[in-house]
């Protein structure tokens, strides 16, 4: 993309693409490296990247000058190319229309695009880490390169959360914290890997769509469940090998012959006594500290939250299985005289049980989601009654998208949107030293509804315009598991 811009003094330009208003030597780049000064011309440096939905049907890759859009002027091709925001550039203050505002036709429909790329100082990013083991407190700041860059949040369902950036971060604290946190952002939504310290907690090595490292250990599985439903799941795999089976578990620790799934089975009380505190039969909560042993415990040896065993319902020759979540612990006991578990070897019926927990495990991996809000001035790029945009996304009638990438829309005011960033084209989010993330926006609506909303009608180009020669123009094959953007109905698809 070219900008015009005005020149200064030793033929530097300035650059107006966001508040830093940096000036440019010939030759050289901005403080964020998006703009560069060629000969005079602002330069929006990095490829400008469109989706090719054809390329990702299997369509025949064209042997030369691929990366440009002039190979092919037919027609038929239009509804397969989508023009994302990444490369496209931004127009600050957003008062002047968004850098591209695309028309094509779908299906008989007359569609736009309006894409830009929003500079986001409120935004973050929502980490999910598939783990069993304790990270750090709940509320717990989580540290990249010794600043705080966000705090722990819940335990959920096998994985721990963390919330990272946001206002506060990025703005509120030094100038230190909020390039740190800047940075951070940046490299786990472009795909990087993150080492992020959690105060009275672990290190975890974080990349978007790879397992987590906790203390420099790769964590392998997603737990199968909590140690109720571990038993819910295997209890007829245990009937008639085993006399008793713990589930260690940090969340909700399983006893087979207390638990439903024993009682049906018909599995005789074993005079075992738990620590803890009992919830339900057969579900103890709080039998140790939260920790990175076994289950997410703090418990190395799992005979630590065994109380002695009922000698009226116990006998020497029990046999108890202990085993964690995720099958990566797992031990074999039977009882002797005095009615102490001695561990033995384990049966190896009972070791082919252990497996089919692991093998039931999902591989655990980090999940990055970027979350913005479009719902700022972003708006006047777009039209020039911004509310109306906000509502017309509400109403369905707008499809936001990332880099093509679908995005979830919360509820509630504003335009605040969720996308995974694996989801987004390679080194789709930038930076502005102000802090701020760069990222990609479209905004994909029928022509006719645009003009309602009041948009910027003389600014729309149709997608024809785009076929000339494009140096810095880049295709990319359209990802297949993500919902073509530009469909007329794809604002009133599933991630509404
Ligand atoms: S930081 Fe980047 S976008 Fe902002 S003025 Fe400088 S070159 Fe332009």
């Amino acid at each position: 993309m070219q900008d015009p811009a005005p020149a200064v003094a030793d033929d530097k330009i300035r650059c107006d693409a966001c508040p830093v208003m940096c000036f440019i030597k010939p030759h050289a780049l901005g403080a964020c490296d998006r703009y560069g000064n060629e000969g005079g011309v602002l330069v929006r440096v990095d490829p400008h990247v469109v989706l090719d939905h054809w390329l990702s049907d299997g369509g025949a890759v064209v042997p030369f000058n691929a990366g440009a859009l002039d190979w092919d002027g037919s027609i038929l091709r239009e509804p397969a190319t989508f023009i994302t925001a990444i490369g496209a550039g931004t127009t600050y203050p957003d008062y002047k229309p968004a850098p591209f505002i695309v028309a094509s036709e779908v299906e008989g429909v007359d569609m736009v695009t309006v894409v830009t790329e929003g500079i986001f100082s409120y935004c973050g990013v929502k980490v999910k880490i598939d783990t069993d083991r304790h990270l750090g407190p709940e509320r717990a700041l989580v540290r990249a390169d010794g600043e705080p860059v966000g705090h722990v949040t819940t335990g959920e369902y096998g994985s721990q959360m963390l919330s990272l950036g946001g206002v506060h971060h990025l703005t509120g604290g030094t100038k230190r914290e909020g390039r740190a946190t800047c940075d951070a952002l940046l490299a786990l939504c472009n795909g990087a890997a993150v080492e992020l310290t959690v105060d009275e907690g672990a290190t975890v090595l974080v990349q978007a769509g790879k397992p987590p490292l906790v203390n420099g250990q790769v964590e392998e599985r997603m737990r199968v469940g909590c140690g109720s439903a571990t038993i819910g799941m295997f209890a007829k795999q245990w009937f008639g090998k085993v006399d008793e089976v713990v589930v260690v578990d940090d969340h909700i620790t399983g006893v087979l012959s207390e638990h439903q799934a024993g009682k049906l089975l018909g599995i005789a009380d074993s005079g075992i006594k738990m620590k803890g505190r009992r919830s339900t039969p057969g579900r103890y909560f709080q039998v140790a500290d939260p920790g990175t042993g076994w289950g997410g415990t703090n418990i190395a040896d799992p005979l630590q939250i065994l109380g002695s065993f009922d000698p009226r319902k116990a006998r020497p020759g029990l046999t108890m299985l202990m085993v964690s979540t995720t099958g990566e612990h797992a031990s074999y006991y039977v009882l002797d005289e005095a009615l102490r578990p001695v561990e033995q070897t384990m049966p190896d019926d009972l070791a082919r049980s252990v497996a089919l927990i692991q093998e039931n495990c999902e591989p655990a991996l980090s999940t990055v989601l970027f979350m913005g809000g479009a719902g700022g001035s972003l708006r006047a790029g777009v039209t020039e009654n911004p509310v109306r945009l906000t509502r017309s996304v509400k109403d369905a009638l707008t499809v936001v998208t990332c880099g093509g990438a679908p995005t979830y829309v919360w509820p509630g005011g504003g335009i605040t949107f969720m996308v995974d960033v694996s989801k987004v084209p390679a080194n789709g989010f930038g930076y502005v030293p102000t802090p701020a993330l760069v990222a990609p926006v479209e905004f994909t609506l029928r022509l006719s509804d645009y003009e309602k909303l009041g948009g910027h009608m003389d600014h729309v180009r149709p997608l024809s315009e785009f076929r000339g020669p494009a140096a810095h123009r880049t295709r990319v094959p359209h990802r297949a598991e993500n919902p073509w953007p530009l469909m007329p109905d794809a604002a009133r698809g599933p991630h509404r």
